[in-house]
């Protein structure tokens, strides 16, 4: 069965829903948890345009705040919690062979259009993953 689970969290209202079922596939499987989540580095103009010295560097700690307090529900120790910076996929999949996890877990938004072409990170992940990926199918945006 799965020894160790990687939980992909974009830290929006989505992970609430997802919470319950990682927390279910944990116990049932014994799997030791971590949690990731990526800061995506935002392009220079952004920092004067917004006027913020150091946006990057307040994202990075505003999440690190969150996957504490995520962890403390979660039952996650500290050396199992990942803030990264850098492109998504990459640093999740990266992470993913650094803790040696045989599952990732994310969530994933019913696509059309557009945005169906353009991929989402649930796919980016299923096709760049070594180990099983679940993704869970998030309820539609009213
Ligand atoms: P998306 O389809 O791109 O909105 O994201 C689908 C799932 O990918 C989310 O529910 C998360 O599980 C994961 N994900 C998206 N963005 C991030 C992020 N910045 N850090 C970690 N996981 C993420």
């Amino acid at each position: 069965m799965y020894k160790h689970i990687l939980f992909a969290t974009d830290l929006t209202e989505d992970t609430e829903y997802l919470i319950e079922k990682v927390l279910t596939i944990r116990n049932f499987t014994g799997a030791a948890l971590s949690l990731i989540h990526v800061v995506e580095p935002l392009p220079g103009y952004s920092y004067a345009y917004l006027g913020i010295e150091d946006i990057e560097g307040q994202l990075i700690t505003e999440a690190r705040q969150s996957i504490e307090k995520l962890a403390i529900r979660m039952n996650v120790s500290k050396e199992d919690q990942f803030v990264e910076v850098g492109p998504t996929k990459t640093k999740i999949l990266k992470i993913a062979d650094d803790v040696h996890a045989d599952l990732i877990m994310c969530g994933s938004h019913g696509r059309h259009g557009l945005s169906l072409l353009l991929g989402s990170t649930a796919n980016a992940i299923l096709h760049g993953a070594k180990c099983d990926v679940l993704t869970v199918r998030l309820p539609e945006e009213k």
